[in-house]
């Protein structure tokens, strides 16, 4: 089967044909592969001919099944006008100060598009960017209704990246929602982004991952409540097929590779936790979140040709 079909099978755990799939939503850029490419941080963060060197690296030079052109977590903040420092080969990028205080401030610039920016973000980590991580977090528990319209507010921004990536040919949608158990509560996740990400999931019009780091072991049940395709989930959770039980069988599971393996690690561990992967019933196997810059290649060669 063809990388692209093999993907898409095996994300679409509905459509009747079982398949394991090699790759991530996340980014695979690290420094080996900018010097096989000639595409460096911080350009291939913003120049399109060189963002899609790197990203297809990871289908010509790691074997992966599906490639994912964005290596930050600041592009819609540029584009929403946050003063983003793009770092360097060896830096990622951060999204500077905050730019909003009240709800009010949301102000969706007409030419979002048109600007620098094009990874569809969820509503709650766009609040941390725009508003500052505490602000942000103190007002879901001041005012919940406030937050759930600054949530509302911000879903517009999800929409039109979503829906300009599917215009311009992508299969498959990458919404990241930094909703991690140390800053979102299960019970802030059941209240705030369960319906949200339910409206996501019905709404965008293509198979929708979605990534949140850490430990979600408290919310991999609630995930698989909101009809999404796909959860990109982190090795601190639990062992794959423990993850495998709270999702059930209708949510497709991407990761199973942990970071800490593939950086410190050996080429053998990492086959070993791809077999642990396999064996769990976890459909898509790659890294778990994006990578550290200086990976070593050889590690994550194994993940799909070792
Ligand atoms: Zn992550």
């Amino acid at each position: 089967m063809m990388s692209r079909n093999r993907f898409l099978a095996a994300i679409d755990r509905t459509g009747g044909i079982r398949t394991v799939a090699y790759g991530t939503g996340t980014s695979i850029a690290c420094r080996e592969l900018m010097e096989r490419t000639g595409a460096w941080f911080p350009e291939a963060h913003l120049d399109a001919q060189k963002m899609a060197s790197l990203a297809m690296a990871g289908h010509t030079v790691l074997g992966l099944d599906v490639v994912m052109p964005l290596f930050s977590v600041c592009h819609e903040a540029a584009a929403m006008g946050c003063r983003v420092q793009w770092g360097g080969p060896e830096t990622m990028p951060e999204c500077g100060r905050p730019i909003f205080k009240d709800e009010d401030d949301i102000r969706i610039p007409a030419d979002l598009l048109r600007r620098p920016g094009c990874k569809v973000f969820g509503s709650w980590t766009q609040g941390y960017h725009y508003f500052g991580v505490e602000n942000f977090l103190i007002g879901t528990l001041d005012d919940p209704d406030k937050t759930r319209r600054i949530l509302d507010r911000l879903l517009p921004v999800t929409f039109a990246f979503a829906q300009a990536q599917i215009d311009a040919g992508a299969d498959c949608i990458l919404l990241a929602d930094h909703a991690t158990r140390d800053l979102c509560s299960p019970l802030a996740y059941r209240e705030f982004l369960l319906p949200l990400h339910r409206r996501l999931a019905a709404e965008i019009k293509a198979p929708v991952i979605l990534h949140i780091c850490g430990n979600t072991s408290d919310r991999v049940g609630m995930v698989a409540q909101t009809g999404l395709d796909c959860f990109h989930w982190d090795t601190k959770s639990g062992r794959p097929e423990q993850v495998r039980a709270w999702a059930g069988p209708r949510l497709a599971l991407m990761g199973g590779i942990s970071n800490l393996t593939l950086f410190g690690g050996t080429p053998d561990e990492v086959i070993a936790q791809r077999r642990a992967a396999i064996a769990g019933d976890i459909d898509v196997i790659g890294p778990e979140c994006a990578i550290p810059l200086t990976t070593p290649l050889v590690n994550l060669r194994a993940v799909a040709c070792g």
